[in-house]
């Protein structure tokens, strides 16, 4: 009877997934939700049928990337596995990802499972599936989480990996996300960076653990990598970075990420510290997993960036990298990046506020945008574009930005012409998520229609 009943619904799922496809969607969440409808615990029994290990990745900041780089290593090594899509994270979205790997008959076909999913998600999801792994990236305080709801998430993440055989693979650069094993009582292997040229001994940044989270006291600071990452101390009781399993020394950005993980020489084509950290995270679980140092070299080596986090579009001889940002540290970690890579820049910020985006646009100002003006960052000019281009000029504006000089541009595709016209190489887009896909979109037309940028009348947008 169970077994009708899973067969059922993954035959339900896997029509609403064709059905979906079949009207262009990408059918990501929607087969998720009606396989639940007709089998609650489908789930649950798909899960099981994993036949080597299921991963749980979660955290703040990066955690699609480095799942994105983590099932690139999986698959180079030959394994087949399931993935849930970015943005499908919660529960309907895994269940989706499940039912598309699975056979008709709900037979598993994976040796892993790489479940992507918000911090808030995790214990949801712990309550279906029995995870073997949870690699925690960083906890940073989200746009829409601001009000203190990310220390109730972390107790939650906390309460539901108590007392379960569960293995935490833990950034221990992080003082929010270190203190995590001792208080579950988990299992737990550590990712560190050594100090390296890049390292700061102080900013003004926004930083999430001034105070430790052991015994409340403030925490103190031998050198930050970025953010509140970095190697820490408390004065009060003692508590400081766990000892790391996996060390990374000898850091390069030029721009792309170089570095040496337990001796292992890895070359990316990621740019910036926060990507140095997903990659980091990826090699780490990746030798948790048995992957040998050959194979993770080469797969990080051969990762390509996708769908706007760091992506590089050429348009004729101008060189576009897009990006997403969706809360200060994101974007604070961007314009750190521009300190590495000694290259002169324009820079498009598109900032949107549909509900995806975020309608409550203030999260700009804990953005440090004073950043912009110093000299190392190589900023040439500011373009502003999207719904919201006023609210994004005004910040750009208050951090020093002549004014001007900052265009002004409500819509998208007119501030990318114009970064465009001007003369430099290399312009950085910054967008927030809805203002990604369409930017993504004009610049592959442009580029696929061989635009020029030197000649100005010749634009194949403005014909539209
Ligand atoms: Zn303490």
């Amino acid at each position: 009877m169970k077994q009708l009943r899973i067969m059922a619904a993954v035959l339900i799922g896997k029509a609403v997934l064709a059905l979906s496809r079949l009207w262009g969607n990408q059918g990501t969440v929607l087969p998720g939700y009606w396989a639940r409808k007709v089998y609650p615990s489908i789930l649950k029994e798909l899960s099981a049928g994993v036949k080597k290990e299921t991963v749980i990745v979660t955290g703040t900041n990066g955690k699609t990337t480095t799942a994105n780089i983590i099932a690139h290593i999986l698959r180079e090594n030959g394994e087949t596995i399931v993935h849930n899509a970015a943005g499908a994270n919660m529960i309907t979205g895994i269940t989706a990802a499940f039912v598309a790997a699975s056979d008709w008959k709900g037979r598993s076909r994976y040796d892993y499972a790489l479940l992507e999913t918000d911090e808030a998600n995790v214990p949801l999801l712990l309550e279906e599936i029995s995870a073997d792994l949870l690699l925690i990236t960083n906890f940073f305080r989200d746009q829409l989480d601001r009000f203190g709801e990310l220390d109730h998430t972390i107790d939650l993440i906390k309460r539901a990996v108590d007392g379960s055989a569960i293995k935490l693979i833990l950034n221990a650069d992080d003082p929010l996300v270190s203190c995590f094993a001792q208080e579950s009582g988990c299992e737990a292997y550590y990712f560190s960076y050594d100090a390296n040229a890049y390292d700061q001994n102080d900013s003004q940044e926004n930083r999430e653990g001034r105070y430790c989270m052991v015994c409340g006291a403030p925490i103190k600071y031998e050198f930050f990598h970025y953010a509140q990452l970095g190697k820490y101390y408390c004065p009060n009781c003692g508590n400081k970075n766990p000892q790391a399993d996996y060390r990374a020394s000898d850091l390069l950005m030029r721009p792309f990420v170089q570095v040496s993980v337990n001796g292992n020489r890895i070359q990316s084509n990621l740019p910036g510290y926060y990507n140095a950290y997903n990659i980091l995270a990826a090699a780490a679980l990746a030798d948790h997993l048995k992957i040998t140092p050959v194979i993770i070299r080469q797969a990080i080596s051969s990762f390509r960036s996708t769908s706007g986090r760091m992506e590089s579009i050429s348009v004729g001889d101008r060189e576009c990298v897009l990006t997403l940002v969706k809360n200060p540290a994101g974007f604070n970690q961007l314009l750190s990046a521009f300190a590495n890579d000694g290259q002169e820049k324009n820079l498009v910020l598109i900032l949107n506020d549909n509900p995806a985006d975020g309608r409550d646009v203030s999260w700009i100002w804990d953005v440090e945008m004073e950043n912009i003006m110093r000299e190392d960052r190589h900023i040439k000019k500011i373009y502003c574009a999207g719904q919201r281009s006023g609210d994004i000029a005004l910040r750009v504006k208050y951090a020093g930005w002549p004014q001007d000089e900052i265009s002004i541009a409500g819509d998208i595709k007119q501030g990318i012409e114009k970064s465009l016209r001007d003369n430099s190489e290399l312009i950085y887009i910054v967008c927030t998520y809805t203002a990604l896909f369409k930017t993504r979109k004009i610049l592959m037309r442009l580029k696929n229609s061989g635009y020029s940028p030197k000649n100005r009348y010749e634009s194949p947008l403005s014909e539209h």
